[in-house]
């Protein structure tokens, strides 16, 4: 199989190819598995490979086993693999911290953003997202385990930003994100889904489609709480490597 090498190159990769094709089966396995365990649709929960800091051969590794939906966290970083892979249909997310001087490539590079969490970055974005491309889809990051070193907003501010942004014209919004505190036990770990679920349905917003929840360690007990997006790096990619 020909993929992409770190330098952009063409090159046989068997090896990656078979490694990455086979993880992707199992979570995809898994996906499915959690969704009839709790009676979802088949099929109502999107896998998002999340890529960061790994190269762009991954990346192309992943797509040619038929991923298309990529999570990126550092934008420099993203901006390289966007241009390495500028010839795959990728629709790519936006899912690390926003600095406001940041938003301009965001607006112009992405289809989705899941990790705003004011009315600044939002109006920013909306202003900077380009005409000729469709809304830009927006998720509020919610910081449910209201854990001090999190981004994100409190459950408290939830109904007047989803109001706010809302109304922004270039913006689609979507929905919420959440990183809630790491647990072991699967009970634990449904409740600050549980909470921010029901917190959306009390808005009795139609339009809001969307609850990207759920990582590597937590993806079961995320799609028993309303997941609709699974946020997947080690399970697919391995463990990062941040030195
Ligand atoms: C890194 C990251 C993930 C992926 O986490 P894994 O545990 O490796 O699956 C998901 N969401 C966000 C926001 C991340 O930063």
């Amino acid at each position: 199989m020909i993929v992409l090498s770190n330098n952009g190159q063409l090159t046989d990769n068997g090896q990656l190819m078979t490694t990455i094709t086979e993880r992707l089966k199992q979570i995809r396995a898994q996906i499915s598995d959690a969704e009839l365990a709790c009676n979802r649709q088949p099929g109502s929960v999107l896998l998002l490979a999340v890529s960061k800091t790994k190269p762009a051969e991954d990346l192309a590794a992943a797509y040619q086993a038929g991923q298309r939906h990529f999570g990126e966290n550092y934008l420099q970083e993203a901006l390289k693999k966007q241009q390495e892979l500028g010839a795959y249909a990728i629709t790519w997310h936006f899912i690390g911290p926003i600095q406001s001087n940041k938003t301009k490539p965001l607006a112009t590079h992405f289809d989705w953003v899941h990790s705003v969490d004011s009315l600044k970055i939002a109006r920013r974005l909306s202003e900077q997202r380009p005409t000729h491309l469709p809304p830009l889809n927006i998720c509020l990051q919610v910081n449910i385990s209201d854990e001090p070193s999190k981004s994100g907003i409190t459950l408290a501010e939830l109904p007047q930003l989803c109001e706010q942004v809302a109304k922004l014209p270039n913006l689609k919004l979507r929905g919420v994100m959440a990183i809630p505190a790491p647990q072991d036990d699967f009970e634990q770990q449904r409740q600050p889904y549980k909470t921010l679920y029901q917190a959306v349905a009390n808005l009795k917003q139609p339009s809001l489609d969307t609850f990207s929840f759920g990582m590597t360690g937590d993806l079961k007990a995320a799609i028993a709480e309303g997941s609709t997006i699974v946020r997947i790096g080690t399970a697919l990619f391995g463990e990062r490597d941040y030195a």
